[in-house]
């Protein structure tokens, strides 16, 4: 038997204007983009701004669906106009924020389950890094790749026999 361990770090800004301008830039699109965000059901405001290696930057938000699994996340949105519309630029970067009762969440958001695979899958296909930003009222986590947020990631490797 061996024992394993797998370690992630993070950084924590507990004031947004400590990061890189590049990064508060990119939080302001993400807080934009949850205000655009269809969330009737739960009011749970979720958007998801995306950059890519020439500066480009997208917006996706939560939409959501009266047959509730119908719906979509802001980050499976996002990732779903990049790869749909920019099947050549890189991604570089991702900052997510949400909204609860129209105000920015005390906490930062992190991803569910499911659109942490798929920022997974976007990272292994293009061969580099997605910086992953977290946003709140009272910090912002910032996450070197979006692998950090997945050990013991299922990939296509798994896949093989
Ligand atoms: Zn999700």
């Amino acid at each position: 038997m061996k024992e394993r361990e797998i370690r992630m770090t993070y950084r924590e800004y507990p004031d947004t204007h400590d990061l890189p301008e590049e990064d508060q830039m990119l939080i302001s699109e993400a807080v934009a983009a949850a205000s655009g965000a269809y969330a009737p059901y739960s009011r749970f405001m979720v958007g998801a701004a995306m950059l890519f290696d020439d500066g480009t930057v997208i917006r996706g938000a939560n939409v959501e669906n009266a047959a509730y699994p119908s719906g979509s996340c802001a980050e499976k949105t996002v990732l779903s106009y990049s790869v749909s519309n920019y099947p050549g630029k890189k991604p570089v970067a991702i900052a997510i924020a949400a909204l609860a009762g129209g105000k920015l969440t005390r906490e930062p958001v992190p991803p569910c389950g499911n659109c942490r695979q798929m920022l997974l899958e976007e990272e292994k296909r293009q061969g580099s890094e997605i910086k992953v930003i977290l946003t709140g009222k009272e910090k912002t986590i910032v996450l070197r790749n979006s692998e950090s947020l997945m050990p013991l990631h299922f990939t296509k490797s798994n896949l093989e026999p």
